[in-house]
């Protein structure tokens, strides 16, 4: 017998560490799609006269902040809980790095799907401290609830 998703989101909204989303969307740079996919500092250097992205791949951006509920654990205990296989894609984490098991809007407590989130651009911010999303891992992975999450402090 599983916890349902809807029983997990009520359980994350009333005992969850609060934390903020900060969520970017824009306009793909041209940066990202020159030579190879991915963020070019190379185009920036050759086309400076145009917008810098900053690394985030993103142009003419808009910022939307969302409070969030969720679960953070160190990585020691995060990575006890793992296949050799989950551990894979995840790579190299430090001691500074969290997991986050949830999450839910912190307002109306509905399920915030992270695997959409862009890598570069989007932060989690907990404690004041910014955290990058790294990884997710789905709700089929993680027992059919919440996703989880790794977090690479930024420096
Ligand atoms: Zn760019």
């Amino acid at each position: 017998m599983g916890w349902r998703q809807d029983d997990f989101c009520r359980w994350t909204l009333l005992e969850g560490d609060t934390a903020t989303l900060t969520s970017v969307t824009g306009d793909a740079c041209p940066c990202m799609a020159w030579r190879s996919p991915g963020y070019s500092p190379e185009w920036h250097r050759l086309n400076s006269e145009s917008d810098a992205c900053n690394g985030t791949g993103l142009i003419n951006t808009s910022t939307e902040t969302t409070s969030i509920k969720g679960f953070f654990y160190r990585t020691d205990i995060h990575y006890s809980f793992l296949t050799e296989d989950q551990k894979i894609p995840i790579g190299e984490l430090q001691d500074a790095d969290v997991v986050l098991f949830g999450q839910v809007n912190a307002t109306t407590g509905a399920f915030v799907d992270l695997s959409s989130a862009n890598v570069r651009a989007d932060k989690i911010t907990l404690d004041s401290v910014d955290y990058e999303i790294r990884k997710i891992l789905e709700p089929s992975i993680t027992g059919r609830i919440g996703q989880m999450t790794t977090l690479k402090r930024k420096s």
